[in-house]
């Protein structure tokens, strides 16, 4: 009886972690994503408590007692460290699929080897590799976002570095093989795959640029989740195995998205240093973009009666969308038609600029995607570029030595008149220049976006009073 009430539970679990990814799809249907989730995980771990076998709670209960104390605070992190507060749940995830499988071989070894079936044996060397790969990189991913001091953001290369690091896993990968082959008398390779995969997972970000993390993190993402369908089969359950699967394929799919939004490979992305610094072009030091002051760019907007925001990570930083919403509410009340272009890519995760537009209620029809407004550029009065870069690139589209060449971008340079908001000249994460700064039509309003922004209300509502 227990065991089919708790097979049903299982089967309600996994169909309410596929609504759950289903509703995340779309931000109507986001809040109720995040109950079934919610909802799944609690079915999830209350039938599996019931589950006979069960035997020490005072250990369970201090887990969830740990639980809560880590999870709690890692909850109220502001929404710009969403990405490496990500990362971070990815590592326990992985250490603690790395940890069961220790348990469970060692467990066995002494219960008698015949416990240790090709099967099992199969399954616990995947969760250890993966589970403590996940465990470091996942790490190292968190230390980069977090801007950790002796973490460095750029990548680190030397010669033969994929070389060194694709030997290390093929080593573990060796050593697990002859594990299977023989559990007993191989002991001693145990403890060194774990530390083959512990130093694969630090070795595998090093070469990888801070911005690149989002990419990597669901891919890490897809990798925790394959160490929970080992861990599913190793402790015999179902759940585990779907959830895992889900988690795993999920996760590739964020990443494969993310690559084609930024037209690039996994190969790219892993492999390919992205995000070092390009020494500039001779000679462009020299050219100067022009400037506009808040009370000119205020007047201009004045006489417009399209205009398009694009918002890009430097929105983030500066925390502008609250006065972004101040701006559109002028703006709009003025008759002027406000929409917001939204890069796939903005920011430095997947709807980052769609989660910090809703923050500030902007209303979502007005958040329009980037295919389906670059057609408009060209009849829009205004753009206004909020502390993106790479995103409105034109070199995206024309320059075929940038390292952004065919990456899809938002066409601000086709508007009529253009502001760029940000602090100086310097890149964004691509590490490049923006020939849209140096266009006859680009106006650039230096300063913390927050505070140009702000200005921009001040001169409109004050020229609205008066
Ligand atoms: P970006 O190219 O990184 O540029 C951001 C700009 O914001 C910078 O040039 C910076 O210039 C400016 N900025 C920073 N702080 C600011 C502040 N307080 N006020 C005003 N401006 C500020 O950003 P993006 O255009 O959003 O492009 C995103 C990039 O990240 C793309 O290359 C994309 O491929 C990559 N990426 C994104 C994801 C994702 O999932 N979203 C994942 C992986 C990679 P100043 O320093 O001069 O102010």
């Amino acid at each position: 009886m227990i065991y089919s009430i708790i097979h049903i539970a299982y089967i309600l679990s996994t169909a309410l972690f596929i609504f759950s990814l289903n509703w995340m799809k779309d931000p109507k249907t986001a809040r109720h994503g995040v109950f079934a989730g919610v909802a799944a995980m609690i079915i999830a771990i209350v039938s599996t408590a019931l589950e006979p076998g069960i035997v020490n709670w005072d250990w369970i209960s201090y887990a969830i007692i740990l639980g809560f104390i880590v999870g709690v605070p890692l909850s109220k992190v502001p929404l710009t460290a969403v990405p490496q507060r990500t990362a971070l749940s990815h590592s326990f995830g992985g250490l603690a699929a790395g940890l069961v499988g220790t348990a469970k071989y060692y467990l066995w070894l002494s219960e008698g080897p015949e416990n240790l079936t090709t099967f099992r044996m199969i399954a616990i060397i995947a969760e250890i590799i993966l589970g403590y790969l996940t465990f470091t990189g996942s790490l190292m991913a968190t230390g980069k976002l977090q801007e950790v001091k002796w973490i460095p953001q750029r990548p680190i290369t030397y010669k033969g570095q994929n070389f060194i690091n694709l030997s290390l896993l093929a080593i573990a990968v060796i050593g697990g093989i002859l594990l299977v082959i023989n559990p007993v008398e191989y002991t001693y390779i145990f403890p060194v795959i774990i530390i083959l995969a512990l130093l694969f997972g630090v070795l595998l970000i090093i070469p990888i640029g801070g911005a690149d993390m989002p990419t990597v993190i669901s891919l890490l993402n897809s990798y925790a989740g394959l160490s929970a369908v080992a861990m599913g089969f190793v402790l015999d359950n179902k759940l585990l195995v779907t959830a895992g699967a889900l988690d795993g394929s999920s996760g590739l799919i964020l990443s494969i998205i993310m690559c084609k939004a930024m037209n690039r490979s996994f190969t790219n992305v892993l492999f390919g240093a992205f995000g070092q610094v390009q020494s500039s072009k001779t000679g462009v030091e020299t050219r100067s973009a022009k400037q506009e002051t808040p009370e000119g760019a205020a007047q201009i907007l004045e006489q417009a009666s399209k205009v398009v925001i694009v918002p890009g990570y430097g929105m983030a930083v500066a925390q502008a969308q609250y006065r972004i919403r101040e701006l559109y509410d002028l703006l709009t009340k003025q008759g002027v038609d406000v929409k917001f272009a939204i890069h796939p890519v903005a920011g430095r995760m997947p709807g980052h600029m769609n989660v910090l537009l809703a923050e500030a209620k902007i209303p979502y029809e007005q958040l329009v995607e980037m295919d389906d407004i670059n057609s408009d550029m060209p009849q829009v009065d205004v753009v206004i570029v909020v502390g993106a870069n790479d995103v409105v690139n034109p070199a995206a589209r024309s320059d075929k030595t940038s390292p952004i060449y065919g990456m899809p971008i938002i066409d601000a340079d086709k508007a009529k008149m253009c502001f760029a908001i940000k602090r100086s000249m310097n890149p964004g994460f691509a590490g490049i220049e923006n020939e849209l700064y140096f266009a006859d039509h680009t106006f650039m309003l230096f300063g913390d976006a927050k505070a140009v922004i702000g200005d921009l209300v001040k001169q409109l509502s004050g020229a609205h009073a008066g």
